[in-house]
């Protein structure tokens, strides 16, 4: 794990375009850090407590000043799992309030359970679900040392409690899963409509460098936010369609063109259940 200096005061670590494993750790995502005059500010917290803690080695290099808060993009695990060790040093932990609802719910608890096994020994009985300190109900401003930081909500997209973060002094933007950097996202049960337009607000960021919650940063921001969005499209018009002709799944999905995407990471993993959920998605948007 070696942080990557993105601009004066913005760094970041990168995890491997893989699924999450006891190899890897769970070291699956990207965690960015703000280092301020009065302290650290982390986004996103990574996906096992002992790569958070790895984490803090790392930032204790660059500076002595401690973590003051960590904000969370959204509560997937490969980015929230590392949430207590930050808790422990006494950082303040911010969310978008969106995220109230998965965190009591049993299907977060039984991702946990799964991951307690899946994960050993890297996720195991001590690791925790982490509530917020504070809850993001707006766009708001945190000034840390003299640095502005905007928290601007764009759920629901990826998830119901999407956040992004913009360093304006700098014009770095933590992009959270919004916006994945050259490879296949995981559209799960998110609603590409609102995601794509969630996208087009970023846009509005005149961002120079954009980190993502996976992959490399981009200094492309738009032909990345192009990408994912033209993808969500593409999803959208191909299974819509054969979700409104009543074309049973597979059919369609073997016809369907995948040219444009397939050589992208992921694409084997991600593809075809992406298609699937945004079929069950457009026929029930349908109805
Ligand atoms: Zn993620």
């Amino acid at each position: 794990m070696a942080p990557q200096q993105v601009s004066r005061s913005a760094w970041f670590v990168q995890g491997e375009a893989a699924l999450g494993s006891p190899a890897n750790r769970n070291f699956i995502s990207n965690a960015g850090f703000v280092v301020t005059p009065a302290g650290v500010v982390v986004i996103d917290a990574l996906g096992s407590p002992a790569l958070a803690r790895e984490l803090l080695q790392e930032i204790a290099r660059i500076t002595p000043l401690p973590v003051t808060h960590v904000i969370v993009t959204h509560y997937h695990a490969d980015h929230v799992y590392g949430l207590q060790e930050f808790r422990r040093r006494g950082a303040r932990i911010l969310a978008q309030r969106g995220a109230l609802e998965y965190l009591h719910s049993e299907t977060a608890a039984a991702r946990l359970a799964a991951s307690r096994v899946d994960l050993a020994p890297w996720i195991d009985a001590q690791t925790q679900l982490v509530t917020p300190d504070e809850w993001i109900d707006g766009a708001r401003e945190l000034v840390v040392g003299g640095t502005r930081l905007q928290l601007q909500p764009v759920g629901p997209a990826h998830t119901p409690e999407d956040l992004v973060v913009y360093l304006p002094a700098e014009r770095v933007l933590f992009a959270g899963d919004i916006v994945f950097r050259g490879r296949v996202p995981f559209v799960g049960q998110a609603d590409s409509r609102h995601w794509i337009a969630s996208l087009d607000l970023l846009l509005r960021f005149d961002a120079d460098a954009v980190l993502p919650g996976h992959g490399p940063r981009s200094d492309s921001a738009r032909a990345d936010l192009q990408l994912t969005r033209d993808y969500l499209a593409y999803l959208r018009e191909t299974m819509g369609a054969a979700a409104r002709d009543m074309d049973p799944f597979d059919e369609a999905y073997a016809r369907t063109d995948w040219s444009r995407f397939e050589h992208l990471p992921l694409f084997k993993a991600a593809n075809r259940m992406n298609a699937y959920n945004t079929y069950l998605l457009m026929e029930r948007q349908q109805k």
